[in-house]
């Protein structure tokens, strides 16, 4: 497929958006918004331009900067209208948003209304007015230790039974080298056993592998890049074995990956070795700002580094669908809304 086909194909192809973090989905033109609100000139130091990569602690460095730019409800509540919007415009229809509640003592933001801000953006008249479908999950940064993951999983708890849906589980992210296991595995468990659903951030770096066979023994819904899963290029690591008897389905994202240098090139990335064993995966963008892209772009470097089909893209996409954390209704709305585009975008 020619190029500019491939970008028309990949555009127009409806999208779930499983795995992306709210401060890093942040575009340059909200954050130019962020920085005039707060008399800040100057140049936007978070997003690395394309074919420009940074070491994974460089990125988290970005999202510092990235949080002093959001530290009370408005800013919380602005930012997410304005990614929710601009996932929209890439053709999303199911978004799931996962954000770490944070509580700033000099703007008297709290965990709580941190949430409410950003379930605010979503229940407002004009993102509900968009064509598509918004959940969150409450994020655990390993940075903040056992008790706030506790106390981030209560949060979660209480609004699974009070946002009409909205808030639906719970993530474990932040720096894959902070933190130990044995501190957020309490929370987890708590968030597993009371219909939460947990997608954890897996196997991001080498080395993890006693931390990745203890989390998986919750039985995540979902593995975020669980990029070094496969010990060996054959893949015949236990861990491996674990996930694929389970089916776990595992959120990928490729240039997250790639600017981070956890995966050398595209062509390297574990998505192939994979799909070509047909297990459940999904594109995503991780963190759409930081790294200057869209879900669109990450479909369509796939289709050009792997040589997909545009059915084989349909599939995936279509198929992402069964591992949203959604209600079996909103899913399937979302299918005969994906059944209605079918013939309209595969006609070839
Ligand atoms: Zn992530």
């Amino acid at each position: 497929m020619e190029t500019h086909t491939l970008r028309d194909f990949c555009q127009q192809l409806p999208k779930t958006e499983l795995h992306a973090h709210l401060n890093g989905s942040i575009s340059d033109h909200t954050l130019t918004k962020l920085m005039r609100r707060r008399h800040l000139g100057g140049q936007n130091m978070t997003s690395f331009e394309k074919g420009r990569s940074r070491t994974l602690d460089e990125c988290f460095q970005a999202f510092k900067i990235i949080h002093k730019l959001t530290e009370d409800e408005e800013s919380v509540k602005m930012v997410t209208g304005d990614v929710i919007k601009e996932f929209s415009q890439d053709g999303v229809k199911y978004l799931e948003l996962r954000s770490t509640p944070r509580e700033e003592e000099h703007t008297g933001m709290t965990r709580r209304s941190y949430v409410e801000a950003v379930l605010n953006a979503i229940r407002s008249p004009e993102i509900s007015a968009l064509d598509i479908t918004v959940r969150l999950l409450l994020s655990i940064d390993r940075k903040n230790g056992a008790m706030v993951a506790m106390e981030t999983v209560k949060l979660a708890q209480e609004y699974l039974l009070t946002s009409d849906d909205c808030v639906v589980g719970v993530d474990l992210s932040g720096n894959p080298k902070v933190g130990h296991w044995r501190d957020f595995y309490p929370a987890l468990q708590v968030a597993r056993n009371t219909g939460l659903k947990l997608s954890l951030h897996l196997a991001e770096i080498p080395g993890q592998d006693e931390e990745t066979q203890a989390l998986l023994e919750l039985r995540p819904h979902r593995i975020g890049h669980g990029t070094f899963l496969k010990a060996s290029r054959n893949g015949t690591s236990e861990l491996v074995e674990h996930v694929r008897k389970l089916k776990i389905p595992l959120e990928l994202c490729l240039t997250s990956n790639v600017k981070c240098q956890t995966v050398k090139t595209y062509h390297e990335h574990h998505f192939k070795f994979w799909f070509d064993q047909s297990h459940p995966c999904t594109f995503c963008t991780d963190d759409k700002g930081v790294f200057s892209t869209t879900l669109s772009e990450e479909y369509g470097i796939a289709a050009t580094t792997f040589g997909l089909s545009p059915k084989q893209l349909w599939d995936i996409s279509y198929n992402s669908i069964d591992f949203a954390f959604a209600q079996h209704d909103v899913k399937d709305k979302l299918r005969f809304t994906w059944n209605e585009h079918k013939h309209l975008i595969l006609r070839k």
